[in-house]
C-alpha cells in the first residue's frame, strides 16, 4: 500500500477537536480506554482461538505490555490480540464513529457553553481520549490469521490521518504516544502501576511495565491482580472495584446506579454482576439497539450482548454471567434456545425485579429517579413478560392529579390513599402533563377527593390494557363511557338527578346536537364537570383521544371517531344557551355560540380545532361586543 494521508470523518474531527482543546483534568482516564481495547482484543482473540486454531499457531501468552520512554518521551501500549487488517484500521480509527459520537457533538452545538468534562465524560471518548495527552498517537497492527504484514496509522489529530504498510513480526496492535509537553508524569512507572490499579486492575490479562523504551523483563510482575471481580467474595470488593468494572464493559463514564452481584448454586450453577445504569443513554432508545450481557463459560470470554441472558424490558442491565454449565464451544444460535440459558434469563429477571422493589422500598428517591429514566422501558414488560407481571405492576409509578404532577405513587399507594367511598382508580392519559393537568374531566373528582392518575408517556395507552385491574380495583379512564363515582347510593342519587336535568334541557341537547350531527355522537349533561362549560368524552368501548392522536401520528388511517360531547348544566354559558333557545332569540348567534363551546372542548383536551380561524374570528367577535 502507497502511503496515503485521509480525512477523519467530519462527525470524528469535531470530536477530536474537542478532546484536545478540553481542560478536562482527568486526562490519565486515556490510559483506561487503551487498556480497555487491548482487551478487548485479547478477548476477541482467545473466542475465535476457540475454533480456528491457525489462529494463534503461536499460541501466545495474552499479555498487554505497557512501555514508557523518558528520552523520546512516548509512552506505549503493546498487546497481542486480534489485531487489525488494512481495512478494518481506517473504519475504526477515522471512518466509522461510535454511537454516541454523533449525539455528543449534536449536543455540543446545542449548548451554548457546553459543560465539557462532563459531556466528555457522558459520551466516552475510547481511543481518541490518547489525544489529551499526546500530539502524535502512532498504531502499528496486523490482524491474527491473515497476511504476514503489518499496517500503520498515524495522526497528530488535526484532521488528518496517515495509513502505509509496516512491519510487525508478530500478530496484535501497538500504540506510541508522543506525549504533549507537561505530559511527563504518565513515564513514570508508579504513576502507571497506581492507574492500572486504580481503573484497571480486574483486566484479566496481565498488564506489565516496560522503561527506557524496552519491553517488560521477563521476570516483570503483572501491575493488575487479574482476578474475575464477579469469582472474587462479594465481601472482598470495594465498591470503586465494580465501578471501574462496570465502566470497562459498559462504556459508561458514571458510577452505575446499582450493582448486583449473584452467585447462584444448586440445580443450575452460576455467577453473574450486573448494573443498573445511572442514565438512559440514546441508543438504549434506538429499534436496533443491541443489549445484553457478556456471557463466559469457565472464564473464558464468550462474547458480549447475550440478548438471551435478559428480557427486553430491563436492555438497560450491563454486567456479566459466568457459567460452567454450559460448553465451550457453544454459538449464539444454539444458544438462543438452550434450557439453561432460560433458567438463567428467568433467575436474572426475577432477581432484578426484586432488588427494584428493595429499592422502591428503601431509597425511594433513587427509585424515583431511575423511573423516570428507565420506566417507560420497564413498562414493556407488561406486555411481553406475562410470567411477572405481578412484579411489575408493583414497581410502577403514575403522577398524580392530587400533586398537580408534582408527586409519584404506586397503585398501591393510591389505594391506599383512597377515601372509602371510592371504588376504582381513576385515569387520564394525555398529551402532556400541563394538558393533563387542565383537563376538564378532572372536575367532578376533584371534588370529591378522589385522586386520578396522570398518565403521559407515549407507552401509556398501550400499556393501560394489561394494566385493567390491580388488587381487585379496575382500572377506570375518565375521559370515557359513563362516570359514576361513590357508594351505589350515591350513585343512584347522581343518576336521578341527572335525568332530572336531562328532561329540562331535552330541547338544547336536541338543537346542539342537531348542530354538531357531523362531528359527535351523541351530546349529553355531564356527570363530571363543576366548572367547565363542556367536554368530549369517548364511548365507553372507543378509542380515547390519545390513542386516536397516536395512531394518526403512525399514520394509520382510521375512521374519523365520534365522540361524545358533555355539558354542565350548571355552568352559566350553558343556562345562557338555554334561555336563548327557550326564548327562540337570534339563531346566528346561538350557532355561534355552539361552535364556540365544541372549540373549547377540544382545545382543552389537547386536540385541534377544527377550524381555527373561524373560532379565532368567533372569540374576537365576542370580545369586541363585550
Ligand atoms: P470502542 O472501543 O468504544 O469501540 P474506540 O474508539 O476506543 O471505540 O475504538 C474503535 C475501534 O478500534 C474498536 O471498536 C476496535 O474495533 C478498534 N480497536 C481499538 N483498539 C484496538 C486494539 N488494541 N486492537 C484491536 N482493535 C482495536
Amino acid at each position: 500500500m502507497e502511503k496515503k494521508t485521509c480525512a477523519f470523518k467530519a462527525e470524528i474531527r469535531q470530536m477530536l477537536d474537542l478532546v484536545i482543546n478540553s481542560l478536562y483534568s482527568k486526562k490519565e482516564i486515556f490510559l483506561r480506554e487503551l487498556i480497555s481495547n487491548a482487551s478487548d482484543a485479547i478477548d476477541r482473540a482467545q473466542y475465535l482461538a476457540l475454533t480456528d486454531k491457525t489462529l494463534v499457531a503461536d499460541n501466545p501468552e495474552w499479555k498487554i505490555d505497557i512501555i514508557a520512554d523518558a528520552e523520546e518521551k512516548t509512552l506505549t501500549v503493546v498487546d497481542n490480540g486480534i489485531g487489525m487488517n488494512a481495512e478494518e484500521l481506517e473504519n475504526n480509527l477515522g471512518v466509522i464513529a461510535r454511537s454516541g459520537t454523533k449525539n455528543f457533538v449534536q449536543k455540543l452545538s446545542e449548548d451554548k457553553a457546553p459543560n465539557l468534562p462532563e459531556l466528555i465524560g457522558q459520551f466516552g471518548v475510547g481511543f481518541y481520549a490518547a489525544f489529551m495527552v499526546a500530539d502524535e498517537v502512532t498504531v502499528i497492527t496486523r490482524r491474527r490469521g491473515e497476511a504476514q504484514q503489518g499496517c500503520k496509522w498515524t495522526s497528530n489529530g488535526d484532521g488528518n490521518y496517515t495509513l502505509e504498510d509496516a512491519a510487525r513480526d508478530q500478530p496484535g496492535t501497538t500504540i506510541v504516544l508522543k506525549l504533549r509537553e507537561g505530559m511527563d508524569e504518565f513515564l513514570d512507572k508508579w504513576r502507571i502501576e497506581m492507574l492500572v490499579k486504580q481503573y484497571s486492575d480486574f483486566i484479566a490479562y496481565p498488564i506489565r511495565f516496560g522503561e527506557k523504551g524496552d519491553p517488560p523483563a521477563a521476570d516483570a510482575k503483572p501491575m493488575n491482580t487479574m482476578k474475575a471481580l464477579w469469582k472474587r467474595p462479594k465481601s472482598e470488593i470495594k465498591p470503586e472495584e465494580y465501578n471501574e468494572f462496570y465502566k470497562h464493559i459498559s462504556r459508561d463514564f458514571n458510577d452505575p446506579f446499582k450493582t448486583i452481584h449473584l452467585s447462584v448454586e444448586g440445580a443450575i450453577e452460576f455467577k453473574a454482576l450486573l448494573f443498573l445504569p445511572k442514565e438512559l443513554s440514546y441508543d438504549l432508545l434506538m429499534p436496533n439497539h443491541k443489549y445484553g450481557l457478556n456471557l463466559y463459560v469457565r472464564n473464558v470470554f464468550i462474547g458480549s450482548d447475550f440478548e438471551m441472558l435478559l428480557p427486553d424490558y430491563l436492555r438497560f442491565t450491563r454486567g456479566v454471567v459466568d457459567s460452567s454449565d454450559l460448553p465451550l464451544n457453544v454459538s449464539r444460535e444454539m444458544l438462543q434456545d438452550d434450557a439453561i440459558i432460560r433458567k438463567i434469563k428467568s433467575n436474572i429477571t426475577g432477581k432484578i425485579l426484586s432488588t427494584l422493589a428493595e429499592m422502591m422500598k428503601d431509597s425511594r428517591v433513587d427509585y424515583e429517579t431511575f423511573f423516570t429514566s428507565f420506566g417507560r422501558i420497564l413498562k414493556e414488560g407488561l406486555h411481553t413478560d406475562w410470567d411477572n407481571s405481578d412484579k411489575l405492576k408493583n414497581l410502577l409509578l403514575f403522577a398524580t392529579a392530587s400533586s398537580d404532577g408534582a408527586k409519584q405513587v404506586s397503585l398501591k399507594e393510591y389505594i391506599d390513599a383512597m377515601p372509602e367511598t371510592q371504588q376504582d382508580i381513576y385515569y387520564l392519559i394525555a398529551e402532556d402533563m400541563e394538558t393533563a393537568k387542565q383537563s376538564p374531566h378532572l372536575e367532578a373528582l376533584r371534588k370529591r377527593g378522589y385522586d386520578v392518575l396522570l398518565m403521559t408517556d407515549p407507552i401509556d395507552q398501550w400499556i393501560i390494557d394489561r394494566l385493567d385491574q390491580f388488587d381487585g380495583k379496575k382500572l377506570v379512564a375518565i375521559d370515557k363511557g359513563k362516570l359514576e363515582f361513590g357508594s351505589d347510593a350515591e350513585r343512584e342519587a347522581e343518576k336521578k338527578q341527572l335525568e332530572a336535568a336531562t328532561a329540562d334541557y331535552k330541547p338544547l341537547i336536541d338543537y346542539i346536537q342537531g348542530e354538531l350531527d357531523d362531528d359527535v355522537k351523541e351530546v349529553r349533561l355531564s356527570p363530571r364537570l363543576t366548572d367547565s362549560a363542556c367536554c368530549l368524552v369517548a364511548d365507553e368501548n372507543a378509542m380515547s383521544a390519545s390513542m386516536e392522536r397516536m395512531l394518526r401520528a403512525m399514520k394509520q388511517d382510521i375512521p374519523k371517531q365520534k365522540r361524545l360531547l358533555e355539558l354542565n348544566p350548571s355552568h352559566p354559558l350553558i343556562k345562557r344557551m338555554k334561555e336563548m333557545l327557550d326564548t327562540n332569540q337570534d339563531d346566528a348567534k346561538l350557532h355561534d355560540y355552539i361552535d364556540l363551546l365544541y372549540g373549547q372542548a377540544l382545545l382543552s383536551e389537547g386536540s385541534a380545532l377544527k377550524d381555527p380561524r373561524r373560532f379565532t374570528q368567533l372569540v374576537a367577535d365576542l370580545m369586541a361586543k363585550a
